[in-house]
């Protein structure tokens, strides 16, 4: 992997669009989009459904190809990269959605396992970090549990303990506390919170979460596909 330029910034986007359907169908959801983040930063995006949250998030996690400007995650330009530089950048990353999507066939250690698997590492050294990683977000008694057995929150912290595991340079969290009730919700923040602390990773969270909010080092927000801090939407308030 590249260093990385410009004072550690671990995604630095320029001038984005993004365009959902083709010809008359063609909709622009993301509108010239600019941000950057350090390492070691705790992003919040917030924004009101449909303001194109989840479509900048897959852009920066390498799921969906970005079409045009720049945009800069861990030292690799995605604007016209190849799928196999995509892919590869996927493995540099921990995702945590909203629904934890956790394999159902797969105990809570084989689902943080698997998130291993393409990090060449030896199977008792995998075992032994998953175990440690488990242990961190409080599931330790659980490991043999299917999903099914475990509640919303257990749930998600296997979530998290899978997206952390390989020590991820970035994660990109979707609505993490969506389904869980307030106390689960701010117990999986807090724990997110302190691994990133402890691993020196970069997390980028959107929530519709006030509620923890005060967990984030900076707040941004999206409002109709474009990306605002409170100073700038209110100027564009202003000119609209
Ligand atoms: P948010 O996460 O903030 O709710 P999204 O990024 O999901 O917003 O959606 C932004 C806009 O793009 C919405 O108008 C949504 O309907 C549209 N959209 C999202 N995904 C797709 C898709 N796969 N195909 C077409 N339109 C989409
Ligand atoms: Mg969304």
């Amino acid at each position: 992997m590249q260093s990385l330029n410009k004072a550690e910034s671990v995604v630095s986007i320029q001038a984005l669009n993004h365009y959902y359907g083709q010809g008359r169908l063609q909709k622009q959801v993301l509108f010239d989009i600019n941000l950057e983040i350090q390492a070691g930063e705790i992003v919040i995006m917030t924004g009101p459904s449909g303001s194109g949250k989840t479509t900048l998030l897959s852009l920066i996690g390498s799921l969906r190809s970005t079409q045009s400007g720049s945009l800069q995650v861990l030292g690799q330009e995605l604007c016209g990269a190849k799928k196999a530089q995509m892919v590869a950048l996927r493995s540099n990353i921990g995702y945590i959605f909203q629904a934890h999507n956790l394999l159902k066939s797969l105990t809570a250690k084989q689902n943080v396992l698997m998130s291993l698997e393409l990090h060449d590492l030896s199977t008792a050294n995998a075992n032994a970090r998953t175990e440690a990683m488990l242990a961190a977000v409080g599931l330790e008694e659980r490991s043999t549990y299917y999903p099914e057995y475990l509640s919303g929150g257990q749930k998600q912290r296997v979530a998290i303990a899978r997206a952390l595991v390989s020590h991820p340079k970035l994660v990109l969290a979707d609505e993490p506390t969506a389904a869980l009730d307030k106390q689960s919700g701010r117990d999986v923040v807090e724990l997110m919170q302190r691994l990133a602390r402890e691993q020196g990773c970069t997390i980028l969270l959107v929530t519709h979460d006030n509620r923890i909010l005060d967990i984030a080092d900076r707040i941004v927000q999206m409002e109709d596909g474009y990306l605002t801090t409170n100073a700038q939407l209110a100027q564009r308030n202003v000119v609209a």
